[in-house]
């Protein structure tokens, strides 16, 4: 089962979380004058995402993907070569125009993740982020041309791997949004 491909980061055995890490600068794939993003603090929700949005490396089937507080995000070095992949998205993903990795993205809409932003941790110059807890949006590798049959397998890699897999987001971040919606919809706030 080993054969089978979800990330380089999580494929080749993940290294040990480090409880004390406290976030770390964020690097894109440029030779020279790459982007660097500074996130004081810890991420959190770390998962492998497999929707066809969020930024992942050549090879890799999955992304990996967390959260920061986006006021503990500041952009340190050539922030020009930043661009919003989709204006219209829910998460204004800036991406680096010359290496195209997504440096992170916030959400500044009325959401329930609003205040966050999407960073990819495997960016980071540092070691000891936390592991990916979780696989969101497995079936969406169909929709980037994942072949549909090998889906029992992948299910059953990720579980090897720690990651509980999931069509949508863990039951933990759903239950998170639909009580945001539920207190909204009590408030009588459309
Ligand atoms: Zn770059
Ligand atoms: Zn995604």
């Amino acid at each position: 089962m080993h054969h089978i491909s979800i990330h380089p980061t999580l494929d080749s055995g993940f290294k040990a979380t480090d409880a004390d890490f406290a976030g770390g600068t964020l690097v894109c794939d440029c030779a020279s004058n790459p982007v660097r993003v500074r996130v004081t603090g810890d991420i959190a929700h770390n998962h492998a995402c497999g929707c066809t949005k969020c930024w992942k490396p050549t090879d890799a089937v999955f992304s990996v993907v967390a959260v920061a507080p986006t006021e503990k995000l500041d952009v340190l070095e050539n922030g020009d070569k930043l661009v919003i992949v989709d204006p219209l998205a829910l998460i204004q993903r800036h991406a680096c125009k010359d290496c195209g990795v997504h440096m992170y993205g916030p959400v500044e809409r009325d959401h329930p993740f609003e205040g966050l932003s999407f960073v990819h941790p495997e960016r980071f110059e540092e070691a000891g982020w936390a592991k990916p807890g979780f696989a969101a949006f497995v079936s969406s590798i169909i929709e980037s041309g994942y072949d549909p049959k090998g889906m029992e397998s992948v299910r059953a890699r990720l579980r090897e791997l720690g990651m509980e897999p999931y069509d949508c987001l863990n039951p933990g971040l759903m239950d998170y949004i639909a009580t945001w919606t539920a207190k909204r919809q009590a408030a009588g706030t459309p």
